[in-house]
């Protein structure tokens, strides 16, 4: 049995004195891509931002690869020290940079970037269009290209923050499933917070349910398992 990537133990969060989140515990394994499902305000994104290290939990603990990042309400290693690579709703690529800066952005001076850059863009079906603005790009193409610069400095995981909303229905599922694929061959797993359940049952090698646990005020894991399971 190999190690987990990500381990998740007890964490829960209190923005002040509001409830949110507790006793949250899961491992994502390597390779694997695990949904994060909830209704809005269920804490998803807080949780991801937890992992990430933009938020320190105030409970519980997260390991990334056996290291332990936060402990207790106590931040142990810093967001930029993490590795993880972040992907959102709102692609945030830099419009002035071109696709291709963009993609090396996070990949300081190794000697292979450009090669990097270039098997990236093959892999997304973007390779020409590396001289372009992003402003220049369909959505489907932009979502694409944050894809690949979020993967570009081979991140630990990939953290995605219900990165298909701006999508419509047809290229939702393309994209999705080019997400799937591309997660796959660069054997990194991932966590995607949806509020889909058709995203997160079709996607999702297991599905994390968030929502109302009895007897708490606040979300909790109502359920974690196989999309078959959920
Ligand atoms: P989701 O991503 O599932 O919609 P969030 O994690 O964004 O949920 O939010 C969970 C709850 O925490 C919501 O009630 C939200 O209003 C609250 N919340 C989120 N961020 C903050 C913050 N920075 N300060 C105070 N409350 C917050
Ligand atoms: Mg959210």
């Amino acid at each position: 049995m190999s190690d987990p990537v990500i381990r998740l133990t007890d964490v829960g969060h209190t923005y002040g004195s509001v409830p949110v989140l507790s006793g949250v515990s899961f491992d994502v394994m390597p390779g694997e891509l695990i949904s994060v499902l909830g209704v809005s305000g269920s804490g998803k994104s807080t949780l991801l931002r937890a992992i990430a290290g933009f938020v320190t939990p105030t409970m519980g603990r997260i390991e990334l690869r056996g290291d332990v990042v936060c402990a207790d309400g106590h931040e142990k290693t810093s967001a930029q020290h993490r590795s993880l690579g972040m992907m959102f709703q709102d692609y945030a690529l830099f419009p002035f940079m071109t696709v291709a800066e963009n993609v090396a952005f996070g990949i300081h001076d190794k000697p292979d970037r450009g090669e990097r850059v270039a098997e990236l863009l093959e892999m997304v079906g973007l390779e020409g269009f590396e001289d372009r603005r992003p402003g220049t790009l369909s959505g489907g193409q932009q979502q694409r290209v944050a894809l690949v610069r979020a993967l570009a400095p081979r991140p630990v995981a990939l953290l995605l923050d219900e990165p298909f909303a701006n999508l419509d229905g047809s290229l939702r599922q393309s994209v999705g499933d080019e997400v799937r694929r591309i997660l796959r061959r660069e054997n990194t797993p991932g966590i995607l917070v949806t509020h889909d359940r058709s995203e997160a049952l079709g996607l999702a090698d297991r599905v994390a349910l968030l929502g109302p646990v009895e007897g708490s005020k606040d979300a909790g894991l109502m359920q974690m398992g196989t999309p078959e399971e959920v």
